[in-house]
C-alpha cells in the first residue's frame, strides 16, 4: 500500500501527458522522406522511403505513400535523394595535415609537425578537420594515430560532450612501433621527439605494456606500425599485442606493406591490415580465412596528380614524368584489391587522408577514396558497404552503426540521385544527421 501511495504522489507531480509521451521531455520524432533508401542490408534500394527517428535512434522504416506519420512528428522531405547510413572512414588522421605538394618530403613534413605543433594545437586542427568530415557525411571515423600524445582522445571526448560538432571517433592514441617510429633515423639528441607520436616496442612484454598504456590513455583501438621503422615489429611482439588487446575486446589495426610485415600482421591475427600495397596471395588467403579486413587506403591517378601540383597547371613534360611514377603504384593497388576481393577478404573503406588537396576540404578529400575503389573495379553497392556496414563491423560497432535499422543510431545522410548508378554522388551529401540531430541540410 505504501508503494501505491508513493506512485500516486509521483504521478500527480508529473506534467500532464508525461505518461503518454506528450511532454516536452518526450524524444523528438522525425520522419525522413526520400525517393530511395539504401538501408545497407538488402541488395536493392527501398523506394519512397520514410525513416522514423525517435531521439537519437532509428524507430522504424516504412515505404510508399501509405506510411502513416503520427502527429507531433517533424517531417523532413528530401525529395529525389537517396538516404544511406552515415559514412565511416576506417583510417583517418584528423590531427595531422601535411603539404601534399611534395610527396618526397613527407618524412621531413612529419618531423616538422611533431616538432613545432603542440598536441593542443593539433587537437584544434582536429576540431576543424573533424567538422569537415562530418559535414561531408562521414559520421564515424577510426583515427589511427599521428595525433600527438592522446590528442585524439581529447577531441573524441570534446565531441562526445557536445562541445563541438564532429564525427564519432574511435581513437587509437599513439601508434605502437619498432625503434624510431616512422621518422627514419634521428640523431640521439632528437630521439625524445619520437615518443610524442609513437610508443616504442622492445620485445613482447613491452608490447603488452604498450597496449595497457594505450588503454589507460583512453584508446578504443590499437594501431601498430608493423613496418616503416628501420626494423619491423616482430611476430612475437605482434602476437603479444593482439592477445593483450583482444583480452580487453579492443581491436588491432596493423599498418603493413610488403610480404614480411603483412604476413606478421595476418599470422598474429590483427583485425585489419592497413594499406597492404604489396601483399602475396597466400597472405590474402590467410586474411580471408581469419576474417581480417583489408583497409585499402587508395587514391586515383588523378588524385595524386592534383595533390602534387596543387592549384597550378603542370607542363606536359612534368605531368608525363609524374604519371610514369604513379602508374605502377596505382596499377599495383588495383591488382591487390582485385585479388583480395577474389579471395573473399573483407574490405573496409579508409582514406588515410593527411595531405592538403587543392580545392577540397578534409571531408571532401577523404571521400576521393570511393572513386579509387570504383576505378579499381568495386561495384557501387560494394563500395557503399565498405564505407558503412563492413566498416562498422571492423570497428566492432555493427550493433549500433552501419545500417539503417530499428534501434541503431540515427546517423543518416542524403545524397542527390542514386549512388548505385554513380558512386561519386556520395561526395556531395546535402543532408547529414548524426544521432538524430540534423547537422547539415542544403536546399
Ligand atoms: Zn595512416
Amino acid at each position: 500500500m505504501k508503494r501505491f501511495s508513493i506512485l500516486v504522489l509521483l504521478v500527480s507531480l508529473l506534467p500532464a501527458g508525461a505518461l503518454f509521451g506528450q511532454s516536452p521531455d518526450a524524444p523528438h520524432r522525425i520522419a525522413l522522406r526520400a525517393a530511395r533508401l539504401i538501408e545497407g542490408k538488402s541488395d536493392h534500394p527501398i523506394t519512397n522511403a520514410v525513416v522514423f527517428i525517435e531521439g537519437d535512434k532509428i524507430a522504424s522504416i516504412a515505404s510508399g505513400s501509405a506510411a502513416v506519420i503520427p502527429s507531433g512528428t517533424e517531417v523532413i522531405d528530401l525529395g529525389d535523394q537517396t538516404l544511406l547510413p552515415g559514412l565511416i572512414d576506417s583510417h583517418t588522421h584528423l590531427l595531422s595535415e601535411m603539404n601534399g605538394e611534395n610527396l618526397t618530403l613527407q618524412d621531413v613534413e612529419m618531423l616538422r609537425i611533431v616538432a613545432t605543433q603542440s598536441t593542443a594545437e593539433r587537437a584544434l586542427l582536429g576540431a576543424k578537420l573533424g567538422r569537415e568530415d562530418l559535414e561531408a557525411g562521414i559520421t564515424t571515423v577510426r583515427d589511427l594515430g599521428n595525433s600527438g600524445v592522446n590528442g585524439d582522445v581529447a577531441l573524441r571526448n570534446a565531441i562526445n560532450r557536445g562541445w563541438l560538432p564532429g564525427p564519432r571517433i574511435i581513437a587509437a592514441t599513439r601508434a605502437l612501433a619498432a625503434p624510431g617510429g616512422q621518422f627514419g633515423r634521428l640523431i640521439p639528441e632528437a630521439q625524445k621527439i619520437i615518443e610524442q607520436e609513437y610508443v616504442i616496442l622492445n620485445g613482447p612484454e613491452s608490447a603488452r605494456q604498450a597496449v595497457r598504456q594505450a588503454l589507460y590513455d583512453g584508446a578504443n583501438c590499437i594501431k601498430v606500425i608493423v613496418n616503416g621503422s628501420p626494423a619491423d615489429v616482430t611476430l612475437d611482439e605482434m602476437k603479444a599485442i593482439v592477445e593483450e588487446a583482444h583480452a580487453y575486446k579492443v581491436k588491432v589495426a596493423a599498418h603493413a606493406i610488403g610480404d614480411h610485415a603483412t604476413r606478421i600482421a595476418a599470422e598474429a591475427g590483427a583485425d585489419s591490415i592497413e594499406h597492404a600495397y604489396t601483399v602475396s596471395d597466400d597472405v590474402l588467403k590467410m586474411m580471408a580465412q581469419k576474417h581480417i579486413f583489408l583497409v585499402p587506403t587508395d587514391g586515383t591517378e588523378q588524385t595524386y596528380i592534383d595533390m602534387t601540383f596543387g592549384g597550378r597547371q603542370p607542363s606536359a613534360e612534368e605531368r608525363a614524368r609524374l604519371e610514369a611514377q604513379i602508374k605502377p603504384y596505382v596499377t599495383g593497388n588495383q591488382d591487390r584489391l582485385r585479388r583480395a576481393r577474389a579471395f573473399g577478404v573483407p574490405i573496409a573503406a579508409g582514406s588515410d587522408m593527411y595531405l592538403t588537396m587543392p580545392g577540397k576540404n578534409r571531408g571532401q578529400a577523404s571521400l576521393l577514396m570511393l572513386e579509387a575503389y570504383a576505378a579499381e573495379g568495386m561495384s557501387p553497392l560494394e563500395i557503399v558497404r565498405a564505407a558503412t556496414s563492413s566498416a562498422a563491423e571492423l570497428l566492432g560497432l555493427q550493433d549500433r552503426l552501419g545500417t539503417i535499422e530499428k534501434g541503431k543510431f540515427a546517423d543518416i545522410i542524403g545524397v542527390p540521385g542514386n549512388p548505385l548508378n554513380d558512386v561519386t554522388v556520395l561526395e556531395h551529401a546535402s543532408f547529414v544527421m548524426k544521432g538524430g540531430t540534423v547537422i547539415k541540410r542544403e536546399k
